[in-house]
């Protein structure tokens, strides 16, 4: 932190771990000394990535800080309370409530489940494997197959990691986007702060965006394209474009046909795939996909780029796969203005073990007890946990573990999930509100505000669209006897694991530091190979928790220092030293083979998994698709999820959480704009005000998620306030992708009417 001459005002810079942008921002402490609170917080104009850029979010860090509603101590609930307790109290209370549970059930009785804000966070990112493995429990399940678990199947399938191709925003002549929105967004599964200009910046150099969604979305309005498509249709689209590419002689993989398998054989699978044929399906004329197939082979550059819609939907793994399929035939794989492939600087699985080849990852090892849903990196999706817990038998599940996350707002068919959650013996939850979860838990341990903990965005600069590093030590102190996250995270895996309340929560510490540095030293293709363990964790000095296991992290990491090998590698010294972040340079181009890690050692471009589901997208061409009226979801820049709705600066102003419908289906339905329509699916009903836009396409409802957070017993003043209501509410947990078990949210049929009460 830096102290300004003329004010004596505390600078302090610090990455915004709010969403995925990673934005650096300029934070101003006042007064000086003493109980410093926020004045002010900007955009960093010195940060390498975002360079000054902030969404609105960003600058309401403080109010997040400083909101009463925000717990500051753990609550334990008593007689249907819950009183703020002490930590050791706390910590009391969940060996006595969970342990003879576990003991009585088995431990298979207790389930995790990790939420979003766990994925933005040094400490759950850390250490939310040593609270897997204290409770020991098969039934683990994050938000992951809520929002992209498809991307990161696909992607594991062809590449053998979790290594996701981002598009090349700052080099790419022709970008086409389907089901993102970075307007409102501003990007997932692709870091890349002030998306929306780099958008632009691609305009200004005579290149072009074609974005490719069923709503006229704020991105899309800003597209030299839009191509409205109808919801949960896009492999089949593109399919038609990957066949059209290898019919029209388009097709041109170049140097990587060599490291691809199963290229040869996607001319007869998607045979059927013509545009003439998938136009009635998609709602998009045939010379419309003929001509995208066309464009994005002549132009000099090119990226697909797909992101939450195409994952949210029942053919997801496949649109995700077509997505670097398309980018694999048209040449722009791998390349310099294509879709490429970041090199993250810690955490990264393709920049382990030997290049060019590995284990890959396996799935589907073991299935869910009830709904047989299989496993997919070590967890079942997270549609299987209300019938694990409301379906008795051996190995039911009677209790839960949450780490961040809502899933009651966040998960499908709500009215089931929420019923199952109050059935529960007992409930932890590591979350800093009272809210439509957590309301059901025995106790509540509350992390630390974001301005009290250090950041390094882990698991995000791995799908940087430049290759960068950026640490931020926390800004402001913890309360007096307040843990850190992490501490909250060991002592909380202590109990569990039986160790008891006071285990020593350093020792848990050391050996997390020890097994990491021993994994690195293992690697024989790594800096640090043969290295003695004890010596690498020595040398980290007297750092302790997340910052010892990033340090080590950082210094075996491609950029790293490798423990002294390379003098002017990266290091946790180095990066403190520069607030502001270090650029390591644009994605390289040619990172394949040495990047892949499939057991064949080649791009699979036809993995088993989607030779299989392919006939399920064959015979949904004869589907009709014209049956019903279907709801899509929506954001808005000013919301997250539903994090963000307890800060009023946010939520001032109109209503945002409208139902959206096109003024034909407005005038069939009778329905008036601003009055009440009752929206009706297989699951639940909710009455949301009207509004009557052509942004939507005919047949297309949409309704915004993260909203209606007005549940009995929910603590949130300013969120319970707003005139919203749930989406998930009629959101169905049996409608979802069958290969990554995500969840479907877009395309949910509805029907939709006046409501009695307007
Ligand atoms: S775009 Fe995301 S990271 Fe950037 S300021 Fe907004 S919320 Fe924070």
């Amino acid at each position: 932190m830096t102290t300004t001459e003329q004010t004596g005002d505390t600078i302090a810079y610090r990455t915004c771990p709010l969403c995925e942008a990673g934005c650096g921002l300029e934070i101003t402490l006042a007064p000086p000394g003493g109980d410093r609170t926020v004045a002010r917080i900007r955009g960093d104009r010195d940060d390498v990535f975002s360079k000054g850029f902030i969404c609105p979010k960003g600058s309401t860090l403080g109010h997040l800080h400083d909101d009463p509603d925000r717990l500051r101590k753990p609550v334990v609930k008593r007689d249907g309370h819950f009183v703020e307790v002490e930590w050791d109290e706390a910590f009391a209370a969940i060996e006595h409530g969970l342990l003879p549970l576990l003991e009585r059930h088995g431990r298979d009785s207790c389930a995790i489940y990790l939420g979003n804000p766990s994925a933005h966070s040094l400490g759950p990112l850390l250490y939310n494997r040593t609270l897997i493995t204290a409770l020991g429990t098969r039934n683990r399940f994050s938000a992951s197959t809520v929002d992209q678990r498809p991307k990161e199947l696909s992607a594991a399938m062809m590449f053998g990691s979790v290594t996701v191709p981002v598009p090349d925003l700052d080099r790419t002549d022709f970008l086409v986007m389907l089901g993102a929105n970075p307007y409102a967004s501003n990007g997932s599964l692709c870091t890349a702060p002030d998306f929306p200009g780099r958008l632009e910046r691609i305009q200004a150099r005579g290149g072009t965006v074609v974005c490719i969604d069923p709503r006229r979305s704020e991105t899309a309005d800003r597209a030299d394209q839009h191509i409205a498509i109808r919801p949960g249709t896009d492999a089949h689209l593109l399919a038609a474009v990957a066949n059209t590419l290898l019919t029209d002689g388009l097709a041109r993989p170049g140097r990587l046909a060599e490291h691809a398998a199963g290229l040869d054989d996607l001319g007869a699978a998607l045979r059927a795939y013509t545009p003439d044929a998938v136009a009635p399906v998609c709602g998009v004329d045939a010379e419309t996909i003929r001509r995208l197939a066309h464009d994005l082979a002549a132009a000099p550059t090119a990226a697909v780029y797909g992101r939450i819609g195409t994952c949210t939907q029942e053919f997801g793994t496949l649109a995700s796969w077509l997505v670097d399929v398309v980018n694999l035939l048209s040449g722009n794989l791998d390349r310099v203005g294509g879709a490429m492939f970041t090199t993250g600087a810690a955490g990264q699985p393709s920049t382990k073990g030997r290049p060019g080849s590995g284990r890959g990852v396996r799935f589907g090892r073991v299935v869910s007890r009830v709904g047989h849903r299989p496993e997919g990196f070590g967890e079942f999706p997270v549609t299987a946990l209300p019938e694990e817990i409301e379906t008795p038998g051996e190995g039911q599940v009677k209790a839960l573990v949450t780490v961040g996350g809502n899933p009651v707002s966040s998960n499908p068919n709500t009215g089931r999930l929420d019923a199952a959650l109050a059935s529960l013996d007992f409930m932890v939850s590591v979350d800093p509100y009272v809210n439509e979860t957590t309301r059901h838990a025995d106790v509540i341990l509350p992390p630390p505000s974001p301005l009290q903990k250090s950041h390094y965005d882990l698991a995000l600069l791995n799908f940087g669209v430049r290759n960068v590093a950026n640490y931020s030590p926390e800004v402001l102190p913890l309360d007096e006897g307040q843990p850190s996250e992490w501490e909250i995270m060991l002592r909380l895996s202590a109990v569990v694991s039986g160790d008891g309340v006071d285990a020593d929560i350093t020792e848990i510490d050391d050996a997390a530091a020890r097994s990491l540095a021993a994994s690195a030293v293992r690697d024989e293709f790594g800096s640090v190979h043969d290295r003695d363990v004890d010596e690498l964790v020595d040398a980290v000095g007297d750092r302790v928790g997340p910052e010892r296991l990033l340090d080590i992290m950082l210094r075996t990491g491609p950029f790293g220092d490798g423990f002294g090998s390379d003098p002017d590698g990266l290091t946790l010294d180095r990066l403190e030293a520069n607030p502001h972040g270090i650029d390591l340079g644009p994605l390289q181009p040619d990172r394949i083979p040495d990047l892949l890690r499939t057991p064949s050692g080649k791009i699979e471009a036809f993995p088993d998994q989607m030779r299989a589901d392919i006939e399920r997208l064959a015979a949904s061409l004869d589907r009709d698709w014209d049956d019903s009226m279907v709801l899509v979801g929506r954001r808005h820049v000013r919301s997250n999820n539903s994090w963000m709705h307890n800060v009023r600066v946010l939520t001032k102003g109109r209503n945002r959480c409208t139902l959206q419908v096109h003024p034909d289906d407005a005038d069939r339905l009778e329905l008036a704009e601003g009055s009440p329509a009752v929206v009706r699916s297989r699951v639940g009903e909710v009455t949301i005000d009207v509004e009557i836009t052509d942004v939507v396409r005919p047949g297309v409802v949409s309704i915004p998620h993260g909203f209606g957070q007005n549940m009995p017993g929910v603590q949130l003043r300013v969120a319970q306030e707003y005139r919203g209501v749930n989406t998930n509410v009629l959101t169905d947990e049996q409608f979802f992708d069958p290969v990554s078990g995500n969840i479907a949210l877009n395309g949910v049929p509805v029907t939709v009417a006046p409501s009695p009460a307007g």
